[in-house]
């Protein structure tokens, strides 16, 4: 837990998120300001940076995410149709949270590219 953290401040329940799902080790909150129709983030509860701060240590954290965006899009109703996940990985590529999390975008058509 970072306490300055905002994901870590929302996984304790100091800050208000709509939840979509939780379990022991993955919360799942609608972003505050969606880019698409569902726009679900999905955030381990251990606090690690970015993707850069994955290491052999802490990368069990990567699995359970991973099932908990499966979780994410059947009850958004995008399992089907078909989502996007975004990792924004350093200030560079637009990470603004500082607290590793995959962006779950659905509900609209999306083209093949990325950029
Ligand atoms: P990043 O740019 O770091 O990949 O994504 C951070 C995301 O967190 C942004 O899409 C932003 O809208 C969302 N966000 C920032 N603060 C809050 C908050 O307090 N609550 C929720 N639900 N989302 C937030
Ligand atoms: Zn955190």
């Amino acid at each position: 837990m970072a306490d300055n953290c905002i994901f870590c401040r929302i996984i304790k329940g100091e800050i208000p998120s709509t939840k979509v799902y939780e379990d022991e080790n993955v919360i799942a909150f609608k972003d505050i300001n969606p880019a698409a129709p569902v726009h679900v983030l999905v955030v381990p509860k251990q606090h690690i940076d970015s993707l850069e701060a994955l290491n052999e240590e802490n990368i069990q954290v990567v699995a359970p995410v991973h099932k908990a965006i499966q979780e994410v899009a059947k009850i958004t109703g995008v399992a089907e149709q078909g989502y996007r996940v975004i990792v924004n990985c350093g200030p560079g590529a637009g990470q603004t949270v500082m607290h590793l999390h995959y962006h779950v975008l659905g509900g609209v058509k999306m083209g093949e590219k990325i950029l």
